[in-house]
């Protein structure tokens, strides 16, 4: 089939790939030219695992392009995907003015024959029908023949950093429409993946279809991401009683996982979520709600919670360090989570901020980020191109992004470099019987804090009690 993809950012680019990828015949557009020229010379913009060489095989084998000219993309494409961004405007409400220039504009390129657009970008509750509406203007505008087309919603569920296995092992592909030749099409464009031919376990049941309406479908994506955001914030509160009453978080999450009513994904406690979708999607259903009458009290809960525990690494350096004003602490991570380079919304920007206000010097290290990256945040602190130039006489260090390489670092030899080897773990991701054992105070989230061997303290965990600890989180989960 022939797919114009509208906007090329961590959704759209991926999409157009993988629909390359599966045989399809793809265009993908985007209005920033500097983009465009860097994908025609085969370069990815982002960093996603595999998603360079995927991009190249497919523009080699001619069935994936790029340009910047929209009309080329809407008269190629017999089915035009929307994939702009759709940012927080200061109020929480979300910013459609991308969406509703790329509508008008196909508005204005149509050429007669039938187009199947999709809104993939997470688009507030309605948006289906008004976007039709915008198409239809720009055809007014345009003096374009008109042309028949049915909106449909296919909202876009992939995390950064495994968004290429996301895209072809989907848990569900939801279509929302009220025409059945355009949920006809998208079936047939989705078959491939549907019959797993692209999958890991190509062996399982083909992959659920939901088809529904349209507003339940924009709906969907938006509960989706306000329950995950609050199963996250509920074990981060959790986490913050376990610290009073001298609990592990860590294993009460082990153990409430285990009842399959629950399930263990996202319940690591630690210092929150963030990134670019998450916290303008609960946000974006808290404005709607409100829109219509509604006080979602408990998203607006999940979103204060939230708010709270990403500032709760600096409580923790203030009980160890006290004054912070002086010191210097490095940040293992920037990213809002691993194997991304996406710095929106992420928890370090908020740790920047306050550290910085309360006068300590911050330093960071992410595998991907270095200070080239345009940042205003970034401005403020020193970023270093490897552990030990962060560690360098640091007071402390915050484990922020839960990087694999991080598991792997000499943390002795970081200690030895630091003027005070204290680490808070801001993902609980780091075994903390090896830091204390490489000469680290340990301070988990909601777990309680581990000294260096070398060193007694009154009212803190000694190394004998984390054979006992390991032994109890390594139980086989059933
Ligand atoms: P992004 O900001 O990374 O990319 C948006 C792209 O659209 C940019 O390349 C921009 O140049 C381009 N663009 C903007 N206006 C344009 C126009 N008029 N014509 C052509 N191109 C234009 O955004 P993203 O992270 O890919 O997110 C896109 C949508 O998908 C959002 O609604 C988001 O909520 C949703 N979503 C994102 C993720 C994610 O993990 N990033 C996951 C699921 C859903």
């Amino acid at each position: 089939m022939q797919v114009c993809v509208i906007g090329t950012g961590y959704v759209g680019l991926v999409t157009g790939v993988c629909l390359a990828q599966i045989g399809h015949q793809v265009i993908c557009v985007d209005n920033d030219i500097e983009k465009v020229k860097l994908m025609q010379s085969g370069q990815s913009p982002i960093f996603e695992p595999g998603l360079a060489q995927m991009m190249q095989a497919n523009m080699q084998a001619e069935r994936l392009k790029f340009t910047a000219d929209l009309q080329v993309g809407v008269n190629y494409g017999e089915i035009l995907f929307i994939a702009v961004g759709t940012p927080a405007l200061p109020s929480g409400a979300s910013d459609t003015r991308y969406v509703e220039a790329v509508a008008r504009g196909i508005g204005e390129h149509l050429n007669g024959g039938y187009k199947v657009i999709v809104n993939k970008s997470t688009v507030p509750i309605g948006s289906g029908d008004w976007v039709r509406r915008l198409v239809l203007n720009g055809v007014a505008e345009g003096n374009s023949e008109v042309a028949g087309f049915d909106v449909v919603s296919n909202p876009e569920f992939l995390r950064e950093g495994s968004a290429i296995y996301d895209t072809f092992n989907p848990d569900r592909i939801v279509i929302g429409s009220s025409s059945q030749q355009a949920i006809e099409l998208m079936q047939q464009l989705y078959a491939p993946i549907v019959t797993r031919q692209y999958a890991q376990y190509p062996d399982l049941a083909p992959v659920p279809v939901l088809v529904t309406d349209l507003t339940s479908a924009e709906m969907i994506k938006y509960a989706a991401n306000a329950f995950l955001a609050t199963k996250i914030s509920f074990i981060n509160e959790v986490g913050n009683i376990c610290d009073r009453v001298g609990a592990d978080v860590t294993l009460v999450a082990q153990g409430i996982g285990l009842d399959s009513r629950i399930g263990h994904k996202f319940l690591q406690a630690g210092i929150g979520w963030g990134g670019s979708c998450f916290p303008k999607d609960v946000s974006a259903l808290v404005h709607t709600a409100t829109d219509y009458g509604y006080d979602a009290r408990l998203l607006k809960s999940t979103i204060e919670t939230n708010r709270q525990q990403r500032l709760i690494a600096v409580e923790k350096l203030q009980q160890v360090l006290k004054i912070l004003k002086g010191k210097t602490i490095g940040l293992l991570g920037l990213t809002f989570k691993p194997d991304t380079d996406d710095l929106r919304d992420a928890p370090a920007l908020d740790l920047i901020d306050r550290l910085t206000h309360l006068g300590a010097k911050v330093k960071a290290y992410d595998p991907l980020i270095n200070s080239d990256r345009s940042h205003p945040d970034l401005a403020k602190i020193t970023v270093t191109t490897s552990a030990e130039d962060l560690a360098s006489g640091c007071d402390a260090l915050v484990l922020v992004t839960e990087w694999q390489e991080f598991q792997e670092l000499d943390y002795a030899h970081l200690a030895s470099l630091m003027e005070q080897p204290t680490i808070v773990d801001g993902r609980n991701f780091l075994d903390a019987k090896s830091l204390a054992k490489a000469g680290f105070d340990y301070i988990g989230i909601g777990c309680p804090k581990i000294d260096r061997v070398n060193r007694t303290k009154k009212n803190s965990i000694q190394i004998e009690d984390l054979v006992l600890r390991s032994a109890t989180r390594s139980i086989e989960l059933i």
